[in-house]
């Protein structure tokens, strides 16, 4: 019985991720980016973790908030940047831009371990994914929305969860199954553009396209609010795995 409520309990926890996209969302960011990657980088992926399914590897940084041993890595997941500001080092709350710059650095050092580029795959693919919902860059006063508390069809919830992956399992849809269809109308020159992007480009995009998810009128949300943010939820997730790609295929040129 015990095992029982600890096991629901770890279950809620982990169905209640404070920062990130929900599994599915992660799961379609590493499916969209491995989609892009060159054969030299899927080649050098492999070598370095068995196989090359980014969507496999894209959770894990949110598993592991469980561990007493991670907790430090919480604040790696975001980080703010109030209206009308640019990201500045060491100004801003969350160290998602450093340590996307850092685990870049790691993974194209020759001295790395492979334990430790193992890890620092991990969390670039995950962290490429978060800074793409447009909460994980937050205003610096509601916790990138944990603190809107509101209702999803009448459930009790939060905005950044609404982000996180109602939305996204709203539709039922497999992550493969979403990820083919954010693909279908595929444009070579955009996807390009999307994978030279820097790292700031994305974070001060989330920036601007965050207003957006505050944008309703009663706070019980419904398939208005989906409609509403369909488009801006799928170029998130499209642009997520594109720059992760991009990313990538500089690292393992
Ligand atoms: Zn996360």
């Amino acid at each position: 019985m015990n095992y029982m409520i600890k096991f629901i309990f770890i279950f809620v926890l982990l169905g209640q991720s404070l920062f990130g996209w929900g599994n599915t969302g992660h799961r379609i960011v590493g499916k969209v980016a491995e989609t892009y990657l060159t054969k030299n980088a899927k080649d050098q992926i492999k070598k370095l973790m068995g196989h090359h399914d980014l969507s496999r590897m894209s959770y894990w940084a949110d598993h592991i908030k469980s561990d007493p041993d991670w907790k430090h890595a919480n604040d790696w997941h975001w980080c703010t940047v109030p209206d009308g500001e640019n990201y500045e080092k060491g100004k801003h709350k969350g160290l998602a831009v450093e340590k996307v710059r850092e685990f870049i650095d790691t993974l194209k050092k020759k001295r790395s371990t492979k334990e430790e580029k193992q890890i620092a795959l991990k969390f670039l693919i995950h962290l490429v994914g978060d800074l793409h919902q447009p909460l994980h860059v937050g205003n610096g006063d509601d916790r990138g929305g944990n603190s809107v508390r509101l209702k999803w069809f009448g459930e009790s919830t939060n905005l950044h969860s609404v982000w996180d992956s109602k939305l996204i399992d709203y539709q039922k849809l497999s992550y493969s199954e979403y990820a083919n269809y954010l693909m279908l109308d595929e444009n070579r020159g955009q996807i390009r553009q999307w994978q030279a992007d820097s790292l700031l480009t994305y974070i001060h995009e989330s920036r601007d396209l965050r207003k957006q998810c505050y944008d309703y009128q009663k706070d019980d949300l419904k398939w208005e609010y989906f409609y509403t943010n369909k488009d801006l939820l799928e170029q998130r997730l499209l642009q997520g795995g594109v720059r992760l790609s991009g990313e990538l295929n500089r690292i393992f040129k």
